[in-house]
C-alpha cells in the first residue's frame, strides 16, 4: 500500500475474498422441467436456472440446479414448458404510449360502430364539454372500408367535442363541436403544408384534417401532464409490454420528461421493463451541458443515443425512395433533415461520447445517414460508436456492406408485414424482398434487432417471429419471401442482439450464470409451432430481474 499500490487493485484483492461466500449463495427460485433456449451459443438448451436475487446463479440439468436448493429456495415445476430469454424491443415508444392509453380512447377496432361505442363510453364518464380523445384509428382495418366522418363521430358524441389521431400519427378526424372549438368552418383556408378535408360535392368538412392542419387542435386542446401523469402512463404499459414477454424497451424519441418518469415508475416498483431511454436532439446540449452521456443510469433506466430524423413512414408512405411509390410517379417521399443538419447534429453527439440513434426508412436517408456516419468515424474515429439506423427499411447491397463495415446496427420494423400488409403494395413485391432485410442482416454478418415502433406497429413479440419467419400478412399474402428467417434466428434477433443495440450484451439477453434474470414462460415451444401460428403461442409468466412482471 505504501508503494502506492491504486486503491483499486487494493479493493480488488478484497473483492477476491468475498467470491467465497457467493460461491455458497443459495437460489432465491430455481425453475426446472423445462425447455429452455439459452440464446448462449456455448450452452444452448437448459432444463433449469436458478435465480439468485436478480441474476442467473446457475444454468443447466434438473439435477446439477436442484443440487443448489436450500429449504428456502422456491422451487417451480415448469412441466415441461419453453422458456426465452426476455424479449427486447429496441425502438419503440412506450412512455408516450401509456400517457395515450390513459387519457384516450383506443380505437384499433374492426368497424365504425365498435369505435363509436368505445367513444360513447368514455364520453359518459366525462364532464360535458370537455375533450373525448382517441387514438390508434386505421382507416383500412375497419369492415366499413370507408373513413371515420364528422357525421358517424356526431352521432356518437354530440355533446363533447371529440377528436381522433390515425395510428400513423399525421392525420386526424373530429366531430363538429370539436371543429368549431378549434376554430375551422367551412371558410378556413387550408393552411402552408396541411389539407381542411371538405366534400367535393358540398364543400362541407368531412372531419379529418392531415399534417400542418393540426396545430389547430394542438393549440384547442389542453394536454397538460403532471409528473404524476407521467409515472402513471409507464405504469400502464409496463402491465402491457409485461404480458407479451418484452423486458426491455428502446424509448426511441426520448425527452427529459420520460427519463424522470421511468426513474419515478422504478422508484414506485412500477416499472416493469428496463427503459434505455433515447434523448431527441432538442435536448443534446443541456444533456451534454449537465455531463450526460448514452449509457449513464443503471440496468433498470438508463440514458440511450441521441435521436436524429433523416426522412418519413413507411405505414404512411413518406419514407424517401430512390424509385417511387408503386403508382404515384413522382412521389419519392421525403427528407426531413439536410446532411449538413445530421452532421452537425451528429458531431456535438460524437465528440461527446454519445451514441447516435437516426430515423432512416428508405434507401436514400439510409444512404445519406450512413454517409454522415462514415464521416464522423473517418474524422474522429471512436472505439465501438454502434451507429444505430432505426428502421433501415429499404436497403441494397450496397447500403448492407457499408452497414457492416461501419459496424451499424438497423432496427427494422418486426410486425409490419404481418400487420401492416395492406400497405405492402404501395411499395411492390420486388421491392419488399429488400425491406425489413432480416435474411440480408443476418448473412452480412450484422445484428438488426426486434423493433415495433409502438404505436404505429404492434410489439407483441410473438406476432414479430411470426412474421419475421413467415413474411406473410394477417390474410395471407406473402411480403418478400426472400427475407425469411429461421424462428431460432428470430428469437436471437428479439434477445441478444437487442441487448448489443444497447451496449448491455454482457448484462442481458441470453440465459446464462451471471446474467439478469430475465426470461419468459411460453404456452407452447416457437421451435415446434406451425409457423403461421407463432402468434398464438401464449405467453404465461414474464420474469425481470428475478421477479415476475406477468402471471397468466
Ligand atoms: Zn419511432
Amino acid at each position: 500500500m505504501n508503494n502506492g499500490t491504486p486503491r483499486r487493485e487494493f479493493l480488488g484483492a478484497f473483492a477476491a475474498f468475498s467470491l467465497f461466500p457467493l460461491e455458497q449463495e443459495k437460489p432465491d427460485v430455481i425453475l426446472y422441467n423445462g425447455n429452455i433456449l439459452t440464446v448462449n451459443d456455448q450452452q444452448p438448451h437448459a432444463e433449469a436456472v436458478a435465480v439468485r436475487r436478480d441474476r442467473f446463479l446457475a444454468v443447466g440439468s434438473n439435477s446439477d440446479v436442484l443440487n443448489l436448493s436450500s429449504a428456502a429456495s422456491k422451487k417451480i415445476d415448469l412441466g415441461g414448458k419453453t422458456v426465452t430469454p426476455g424479449f427486447i424491443d429496441a425502438h419503440s415508444h412506450p412512455a408516450e404510449a401509456g400517457l395515450m392509453h390513459l387519457r384516450m380512447v383506443d380505437c384499433d377496432l374492426r368497424s365504425i360502430s365498435a369505435i363509436q361505442a368505445a367513444l360513447r363510453e368514455r364520453a359518459a364518464k366525462t364532464p360535458a364539454g370537455e375533450w373525448v380523445l382517441g387514438f390508434k384509428y386505421d382507416d383500412t382495418k375497419t369492415q366499413e372500408g370507408r373513413p371515420l366522418t364528422v357525421a358517424d363521430l356526431d352521432a356518437a358524441v354530440p355533446d363533447h367535442p371529440v377528436h381522433i389521431e390515425h395510428r400513423g400519427g399525421h392525420t386526424t378526424y373530429s366531430n363538429s363541436l370539436a371543429l368549431r372549438m378549434a376554430g375551422i368552418d367551412e371558410k378556413t383556408p387550408d393552411p402552408p403544408g396541411g389539407k381542411i378535408d371538405r366534400d367535393p360535392a358540398t364543400g362541407k368538412l368531412t372531419g379529418r384534417v392531415a399534417e400542418s392542419a393540426n396545430d389547430f387542435f394542438d393549440k384547442a386542446i389542453p394536454r397538460h401532464f403532471t409528473r404524476d401523469d407521467h409515472r402513471e402512463g409507464v405504469k400502464l404499459i409496463s402491465k402491457m409490454l409485461a404480458r407479451t414477454g418484452i423486458t426491455s424497451a428502446t424509448e426511441a424519441q426520448g425527452t427529459p420528461t420520460d427519463l424522470l418518469a421511468y426513474q419515478d415508475a422504478h422508484e414506485s416498483g412500477d416499472l416493469l421493463y428496463r427503459a434505455y431511454c433515447f434523448i431527441n436532439f432538442h435536448f443534446l446540449d443541456a444533456m451534454i451541458a449537465a455531463g450526460n452521456r448514452t449509457g449513464l443510469g443503471d440496468e433498470w433506466v438508463r440514458i440511450g443515443a441521441v435521436k436524429l430524423v433523416c426522412d418519413g413512414s413507411i405505414s404512411e408512405r413518406t419514407a424517401r425512395l430512390s424509385t417511387p411509390y408503386e403508382g404515384r410517379p413522382n412521389d419519392y417521399g421525403i427528407l426531413v433533415m439536410t446532411e449538413e443538419e445530421l452532421y452537425t447534429h451528429g458531431r456535438r453527439a460524437h465528440l461527446a461520447g454519445w451514441q447516435i440513434g437516426t430515423h432512416a426508412n428508405g434507401d436514400v436517408a439510409i444512404d445519406r445517414t450512413l454517409r454522415v456516419y462514415e464521416r464522423l468515424q473517418k474524422e474522429h474515429p471512436r472505439r465501438d460508436p454502434r451507429f444505430r439506423l432505426e428502421h433501415c427499411t429499404v436497403v441494397n447491397d450496397s447500403l448492407i456492406a457499408r452497414i457492416k463495415a461501419l459496424g451499424a446496427i438497423p432496427t427494422p420494423f418486426s410486425t409490419y408485414v404481418y400487420y401492416h400488409g395492406e400497405k405492402m403494395r404501395f411499395y411492390g413485391a420486388e421491392r419488399l424482398n429488400h425491406m425489413f432485410a432480416l435474411r440480408s442482416f443476418i448473412d452480412a454478418d450484422i445484428r438488426p434487432t426486434q423493433a415495433s415502433d409502438y404505436p404505429p406497429g404492434e410489439f407483441i413479440p410473438m406476432m414479430a417471429l411470426q412474421s419475421e419467419v413467415t413474411r406473410t400478412d394477417m390474410k395471407g399474402n406473402v411480403w418478400g419471401p426472400k427475407q425469411r428467417i429461421t424462428v431460432e434466428e428470430a428469437i436471437r434477433v428479439g434477445t441478444l442482439n437487442g441487448a448489443y443495440a444497447s451496449y448491455e450484451e454482457n448484462l442481458k439477453g441470453s440465459i446464462e450464470v451471471g446474467k439478469l434474470a430475465d426470461l419468459v414462460v411460453l404456452g407452447r415451444d416457437p421451435l415446434k409451432e406451425n409457423p403461421s401460428t407463432l402468434v398464438t403461442i401464449p405467453v404465461e409468466r414474464t420474469m425481470a430481474g428475478g421477479r415476475w412482471t406477468f402471471e397468466s
